[in-house]
């Protein structure tokens, strides 16, 4: 019974995105070995079973913030440090671990993407052997399509958002043999689960637990996965509460934000896309239902919600750089930031923010100052030191 349906309780062994007897999103129930492994303290764990394709993503380290957030006590997951750059890893292991197994009906899998999905998906169906098509906008990233062209993968652009991206992606899963890997609950029931891991992970790194998330949303299947795994947690009684979610998006494309802010159902963004931050811009075209399952965790968990212009948090990737010395890419930023901007948080509270993609990727802020040099006195006599 690895499934069951949190409203109706209808459970299920096959691997289903959505309820047979009310349609509701139905949750992973991870194993009983995961949890011995929790309590043995195995922290490289898996939840899918055996993870066949692997090259070591999760169990991501932690870096306190020293500088530049005052009050809360914030604590950074760089995700940023999984095998591609980013914690699409985790759902990029688990897709392609089930088309590697010798009983599966799949031959290949499509994804829609703003680039880290599609580099990540390319990257372990390079390692498996499994043809990959990757379904972009076409104005995404070019060194995150550059990365994930090195693996393999067809590229396919699309001159259109993320949502027109995974509509394409749901008609060519509809092919019996192709698996959607896209990072969006309805897709699959793999991606959210897999992310379940860095509810257990932190459980294992943490003398106690924090009392905020962090975590930028594109539908959400991170902050969903996260939940998940609290509450899987919270019922067997390893923790006592579940932290507070603070979700966060960018003011130009913040359909989940402005829903919880409203204390209404999600629905579509309707207005034209207005932020750079792409690799959260999703407008939730066509399965706004994925967006609520994203409010609803928020909510049930007493969270709440920031929106971020993208001057703003341009201002606070630069200075995790500059000040900290993390280099993430500018919708990861957002996790810190909204910690500043959120008044729900405390001076005392403790804080986790997902970073979940490196800096390596995006071309923010290019321009370099540099000074040239021909001898040591140059470098000495002219340079600050
Ligand atoms: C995909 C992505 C997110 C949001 O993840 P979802 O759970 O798919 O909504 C956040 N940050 C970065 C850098 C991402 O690539
Ligand atoms: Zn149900």
């Amino acid at each position: 019974m690895k499934y069951h349906c949190p409203t109706c309780g209808y459970r299920s062994s096959q691997d289903k995105v959505t309820c047979e007897e009310c349609d509701g999103f139905m949750r992973y129930s991870p194993p009983k070995e995961v949890f011995q492994a929790i309590e043995e303290d195995h922290s490289s764990s898996v939840i899918l079973g055996s993870q066949k394709v692997s090259m070591g993503e999760g169990n991501t380290p932690l870096a306190e913030l020293n500088q530049i957030i005052s009050g809360p006590e914030v604590i950074c997951k760089l995700e940023s440090l999984n095998p591609t750059g980013s914690f699409k890893d985790r759902g990029a292991s688990a897709i392609a671990s089930v088309v590697a197994q010798a009983d599966t009906r799949y031959e290949a899998i499509v994804v829609a993407s703003t680039g880290n999905t599609a580099t990540s998906t390319a990257a372990y169906a390079a390692r498996a052997d499994i043809p990959v098509i990757l379904i972009v906008p076409e104005k995404t990233e070019k060194s995150k399509l550059t990365q994930a062209a090195r693996h393999g993968a067809t590229l396919a652009t699309v001159d259109g958002d993320f949502s027109n991206c995974f509509t394409l992606a749901q008609q060519a899963a509809e092919q019996n043999k192709i698996i959607n890997a896209t990072s969006v609950y309805s897709a699959n029931p793999y991606v959210a689960a897999a992310n379940q891991k860095v509810a257990y992970e932190l459980f294992l790194q943490l003398e106690k637990m924090p009392d905020w998330i962090v975590i930028p949303v594109g539908a959400g299947p991170l902050l969903g996965g996260i939940y998940d795994g609290f509450i899987e947690l919270h019922e067997r009684n390893y923790i006592s509460s579940i932290p507070r979610l603070l979700a966060v998006q960018a003011s130009g494309c913040q359909p989940i934000i402005r829903a919880i802010r409203t204390n209404s159902v999600v629905s579509e963004w309707e207005s034209p896309i207005r932020t750079d931050i792409n690799a959260i811009a999703d407008p939730l075209r066509g399965y706004a239902s994925d967006g609520e399952r994203t409010r609803r965790a928020v909510v049930e968990s007493g969270g709440t919600g920031i929106a971020l212009d993208d001057r703003v948090t341009k201002r606070w990737h630069r200075r995790l750089a500059d000040e900290e010395g993390i280099h993430v890419e500018p919708a990861s930023a957002m996790a810190v930031g909204a910690i500043n901007k959120c008044e729900l948080i405390g001076s005392e509270d403790r804080c986790v923010s997902l970073l979940t993609g490196h800096g390596l990727k995006e071309q923010v802020d290019n321009k370099v100052d540099t000074q040239e040099v021909t001898n040591v006195d140059d470098i000495i006599g002219n340079l600050r030191i």
